[in-house]
């Protein structure tokens, strides 16, 4: 039940933020009672003046879920961690205040920027290498800057503090267990493989449909957007996962490298009207819940034109993927939710005559949270032995006992940065995307509408 960590003190600034509530303190507190945390103390910082009594309240409300399954001995690490905690006040954009912090905790710290974005930078650019004891971790949440040369900017700041293995850019999409679970699909079996390039695959799309809508989440939404808030990141990273060579380890150098050569090659081309798609959802409703006109939601500012489904096309041009579309889309509002990635494969180059029925590419599915495979196979359909029909095969892969944010903190405490975004991935996936911003800021792609609960605009193929 124990595990070493490495990293003796967690620090979340933004301590009484959204983020720290809803998500780090219960992935924190699953870790923890699975004795995956042994050793670690929770420190919490947040320009507010709460008392102890309010940042234990909050401790006690997140981990609550937890604290009833756990048993004696995970009873007892949280028990631990809240005997332990402290809260701090402090504006960590002052000069010397955040420093002043970091010199009173038992190092290694990682620091957790659970912060607005342009809080955070200006949190980094306040702090100075010898404030920065060895070994400190920092950890940076998405957004990661605003474009490519605002995280080149970010980097460089980051870089100046701690070496880039001790900075953990956070995508917590993607946990540990599904990016293990497409490597191992990709590369532990011998007869995918050899079909896995522009030879035999047509197609490869990846989906984020989800039927939320905006949810009370407008101040961050409408600014952000699907292109920025799903595809920039999350879509891109699988993208990149689905088409990478194979790596000789799943270390984080071969497996990032491997990444990172994928999406140096990846762009989306010009005209953007034929490459990209956005629209916004209009009034409508989903399972019988009435969801109002995006464009009238509370701070929503309809002129800024925010999309709330996007769909690109990304060309990979190297050996393997020259010519195969990579189509990426997400949206909010939808009437079927869909989390995955289904690779179309090119059909048959003849049909032996005599046979008849369904005759439709084969098509694997992976899908994402909980992770799936299915495998749809024409076989010679009941009654009729010529007559083809359509049968899929699933399986169900392995699930991580941790929640999302969980693994992306045992990652921090644990000095692994595997599932961490490396600088240079960081700002190709703005590099890819920049342009298509740019043109539709100018007006250039239409911005098309569809009914919250349905599949989308009329015209756009399902
Ligand atoms: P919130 O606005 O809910 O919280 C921000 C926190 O920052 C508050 O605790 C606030 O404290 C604190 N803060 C603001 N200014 C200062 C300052 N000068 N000094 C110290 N503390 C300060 O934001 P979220 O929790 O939603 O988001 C935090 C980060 O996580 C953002 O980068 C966001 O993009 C990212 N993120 C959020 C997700 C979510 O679901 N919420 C999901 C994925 C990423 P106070 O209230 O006292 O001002």
């Amino acid at each position: 039940m124990t595990s070493q960590t490495m990293v003796k003190t967690l620090l979340i600034l933004g301590a009484s933020g959204d983020l720290t509530g809803r998500l780090l303190l219960p992935g924190l507190a699953r870790l923890v009672a699975r004795g995956r945390a042994a050793g670690l103390t929770l420190v919490g910082a947040g320009s507010d003046p709460w008392t102890p009594e309010r940042w234990l309240e909050r401790l006690e409300e997140s981990f609550a879920d937890e604290n009833s399954q756990a048993d004696a001995y995970g009873k007892r690490e949280l028990k631990r961690i809240r005997e332990t905690t402290s809260y701090h006040q402090l504006d960590v954009t002052a000069g010397g205040q955040l420093a002043g912090l970091l010199a009173q905790l038992e190092g290694p710290v990682a620091v957790y920027f659970a912060l607005p974005p342009r809080i955070s930078q200006l949190a980094c650019e306040a702090l100075t290498p010898d404030q920065v004891p060895a070994g400190t971790r920092l950890v940076m949440e998405k957004p990661f800057g605003s474009g490519e040369e605002s995280a080149r900017h970010l980097n460089k700041t980051l870089g100046a503090l701690v070496p880039e293995d001790h900075i953990h850019r956070v995508d917590h999409f993607l946990g540990k267990a599904t990016v293990l679970n497409i490597l191992g699909l990709r590369f532990a079996n011998t007869f995918l493989e050899p079909v896995w390039n522009r030879q035999y695959i047509e197609t490869v799309e990846i989906m984020f449909d989800e039927d939320l809508a905006l949810e009370g989440r407008a101040r961050y939404y409408d600014g952000a957007g699907a292109l920025r808030d799903m595809i920039q990141s999350h879509l891109l990273e699988i993208m990149a996962l689905m088409a990478i060579e194979p790596p000789a380890s799943v270390d984080e150098r071969d497996l990032r490298d491997a990444v990172a050569t994928v999406l140096r090659a990846s762009s989306i081309k010009a005209p953007y009207r034929k490459s990209t798609r956005r629209a916004r959802y209009t009034a409508g409703s989903i399972d019988g819940r009435k969801v109002p006109d995006y464009a009238k939601e509370d701070g929503v500012d309809p002129a800024r034109n925010t999309e709330t489904l996007a769909e690109v096309q990304v060309d990979i041009d190297n050996w393997r993927w020259q010519g195969v579309p990579f189509i990426l889309r997400s949206g909010k509002a939808l009437g079927n939710k869909r989390k995955e990635a289904v690779v179309t494969f090119r059909p048959p180059p003849h049909l032996p005559k005599g046979f008849t029925g369904v005759d439709s590419p084969n098509q694997l599915s992976i899908g994402f949270g909980p992770d799936t495979l299915q495998f749809d196979v024409d076989v010679n359909g009941p009654g009729d032995i010529l007559s083809l029909d359509r049968t899929t095969l699933k399986a169900e892969l392995s699930a991580s006992e941790l929640l999302p944010y969980g693994e992306v903190l045992e990652g921090v405490l644990t000095g692994d940065p595997l599932l961490s975004v490396r600088a240079d991935t960081a700002e190709d996936c703005w590099r890819i995307l920049e342009p298509v911003l740019k043109s539709w800021a100018g007006g250039n792609v239409p911005l098309e509408e569809y009914p919250a609960g349905t599949a989308g605009p009329e015209d756009w193929p399902a």
